[in-house]
């Protein structure tokens, strides 16, 4: 036999033992272990960079989603339902780069991506360029489960939310006067001109010291990822984002792209934030997975992962493009980025909840 089959036997055969291996039971509900993983955006996001109150309020926000999702999962709900009610919340909340206080594009609309992805059909649904659906992560769900397609974009995906019945949204709905104020600076650096406000928005008002320098050094990423294993042993992973500040001619990032924001297979599931044209270029997503995959044989499931994560994350900078991940593997969560920063979360069964913004945390 030749020496690459022997391999991918062993490779076989090492796959199908490590995810019962490492779920273990759980005694009192008969199931599996589950877990979670959030991100809400990487970047340049340094200690004394922002004020007390605001790093409290991304903390506590992560800390919600996460009690929200664990409360979820330990109660037995489906992946995909735990994906969709939290990130719901998170495109809710305008401290995040997706729904509501959203980035904006240089015409001043908001146009939104997100996908989601179930590991054991791989079944997924993604939507881009959406500017008047509340929740973009439901109507990706929409499209997964109840459209032949994977993936709608623009005026189509709109009519498709309506035909579902989704909520709708007013433009004035995703306003935030810290990201309108990042366009108008964005926009003057360009030389481009500053178009009105959004019907409806509200009067200019000021917004807090150094929160336009924070925003920029956290390189405009925000968006919300959420990656989960639910009791049943299924990984599901979602993400949803606003795209980039001032972004132009319809442009799309990696975001609902399957494969390279978002990916579940059947012992992984990852989502990503960053520059999302790199993330696009190196099929992020699946290739760390399948990388993880590769390299278990040698290093272990958890090394793995932690491994090819890196490794791409290393890359990426190597060619330019910085942001960060988040990632289960076989149920064990990882996290990687280039950047000084990532808002984060993780929990699980027997694991303590983690809340995280800098790097060395
Ligand atoms: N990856 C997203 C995009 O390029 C941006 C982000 O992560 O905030 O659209």
């Amino acid at each position: 036999m030749e020496l690459t089959m022997i391999r991918a036997l062993i490779a076989l055969f090492v796959l199908a033992l490590a995810a019962p291996a490492a779920q273990a039971r759980n005694a009192s509900a008969g199931e599996l272990e589950w877990s979670i993983i959030i991100h809400g955006g990487a970047g340049v996001i340094e200690r004394g960079a922002m004020d007390a109150q605001t790093e409290a309020a991304y903390r506590a926000a992560l800390q919600a989603a996460l009690e929200l999702g664990g409360a979820m999962l330990s109660g037995g709900a489906d992946g995909v339902d735990v994906v969709e009610a939290v990130i719901r919340t998170l495109e809710d909340d305008p401290l995040f780069n997706a729904g509501r206080g959203a980035v904006f594009t240089a015409e001043g609309r908001v146009e939104l991506d997100a996908s989601i992805m179930a590991g054991n059909s791989r079944a997924a649904g993604a939507v881009a360029g959406v500017t008047g659906v509340r929740h973009p992560i439901s109507l990706a769900r929409a499209v997964m489960e109840h459209s032949p397609h994977v993936m709608l974009i623009g005026d189509g995906a709109e009519a498709f939310a309506a035909e579902r019945g989704l909520e709708t949204a007013e433009q004035s709905f995703f306003f935030t006067e810290r990201r309108w104020q990042g366009l108008e600076r964005q926009l003057e650096g360009l030389g481009l001109p500053v178009p009105p406000r959004p019907e409806g928005a509200p009067d200019p008002e000021p917004i807090r010291e150094g929160a336009l320098d924070l925003m920029e050094r956290e390189h405009r990423f925000g968006t919300v990822d959420v990656v989960v294993m639910d009791t049943h042993g299924v990984t599901v992973a979602g993400t949803s984002t606003g795209g980039t500040t001032a972004k132009r001619w319809g442009r799309v990032g990696d975001t609902p792209i399957i494969g390279a924001g978002t990916w579940a297979d059947e012992r992984c599931g990852l989502s990503a934030t960053g520059t999302g044209e790199y993330f696009i270029r190196f099929n992020v997503a699946a290739t760390i997975c399948h990388e993880a995959d590769r390299l278990m044989i040698e290093h272990g499931f958890e090394a793995a992962a932690q491994m090819a994560a890196d490794r791409m994350m290393e890359r990426l900078e190597a060619d330019g493009g910085d942001g960060g991940i988040v990632m289960l593997f076989v149920g064990q969560p990882v996290w990687a980025m280039n950047t000084p920063g990532m808002y984060r979360a993780s929990w699980g069964e027997r694991r303590e909840p983690y809340v995280a913004i800098y790097g060395d945390e």
